[in-house]
C-alpha cells in the first residue's frame, strides 16, 4: 500500500485550500467544523427535497396506528357528549358532523381525508403552481 501524503485540495463549501487529515484518506470535503456543519444542512435539504413524502408518509401511517389503538381514557359513560367530536388526533376543527362521517365512511377514512385536506389547504401555492 503506497503512503502518500495528503495533498491540499479546495472546501467544497468556503473553497479555500486546505490540508486533509492524514486519518481522513481522501474522504474529507470542508476545511473546518463550520464549513462541514454547512455541507451536513446542504445535504440533508438536498435529501428532504429529494423525498418530500418520507416524512408524511410516517406521520400519516402512525396517525392511522393511533386510530385503531384505543384512546388512553375513556371517560365514564354517563359523562360522554353527544356533540360531534374530530377524530384522535385532530387539529382541525372544522365544525362538521364527525359521527355521522365515521359512521358512514370509518375512522380511518376521515383521519385520511382530513390529512389530505391539510395537505392543501396549508400549502396553496404549490399545489396550484400547475394551474397559474
Ligand atoms: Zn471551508
Amino acid at each position: 500500500m503506497p503512503n502518500t501524503k495528503p495533498r491540499k485540495q479546495p472546501c467544497s463549501i468556503c473553497r479555500t485550500w486546505f490540508l486533509p487529515d492524514e486519518r481522513q484518506k481522501g474522504r474529507q470535503k470542508t476545511c473546518n467544523a463550520e464549513c462541514r456543519k454547512e455541507r451536513h444542512r446542504r445535504q440533508c435539504q438536498r435529501w428532504n427535497r429529494k423525498n418530500k413524502s418520507y416524512f408524511k408518509d410516517i406521520y400519516l401511517n402512525q396517525k392511522l396506528e393511533r386510530s385503531t389503538q384505543p384512546p388512553p381514557m375513556q371517560p365514564p359513560p354517563s359523562a360522554i357528549e353527544k356533540k360531534a367530536i374530530p377524530p384522535p388526533g385532530s387539529r382541525l376543527n372544522l365544525h362538521l358532523p364527525y359521527d355521522v362521517i365515521v359512521n358512514e365512511i370509518g375512522k380511518r377514512h376521515l383521519i385520511t381525508l382530513e390529512y389530505l385536506i391539510k395537505q392543501v389547504v396549508q400549502h396553496p401555492r404549490r399545489n396550484t403552481a400547475a394551474f397559474p
